[in-house]
């Protein structure tokens, strides 16, 4: 009864397999990635250029983050300085769980 578990175990071995998610983040890892974020922001400066920030959390030499204004699952172009948006951290939280909310309710 027990014959057929020996290959399902090996198939379930993660230390030969690379979770899907890591493979996609990997971008945002990338030196390409990061030169164009360091470009951008000594070009723009540290500023939030999301139109619905209130700008309450914004101070001088804070965290911006880089975001895909087209992702790049839609289609966006990845290293395209024109399809790259700075936010501060409140605003970027609040764009990743709108976009979650969004994909969520997409599939359904
Ligand atoms: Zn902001």
């Amino acid at each position: 009864m027990v014959k057929g578990i020996a290959p399902l175990l090996r198939s379930l071995d993660t230390r030969t397999t690379t979770p899907v998610a890591k493979v996609a983040d990997a971008f945002y890892l990338s030196p390409e990635w990061r030169k164009l974020v360091d470009q951008i922001i000594a070009k723009r400066g540290r500023i939030c250029e999301d139109p619905h920030c209130d700008g309450h959390t914004h101070r001088s030499g804070m965290r911006v983050f880089a975001d895909h204004i087209i992702e790049r699952k839609d289609g966006g172009e990845p290293l395209d300085e024109g399809n790259i948006m700075l936010r501060c951290g409140a605003s970027h939280s609040r764009k990743t769980a709108a976009e979650r909310a969004r994909r969520m309710a997409a599939r359904g």
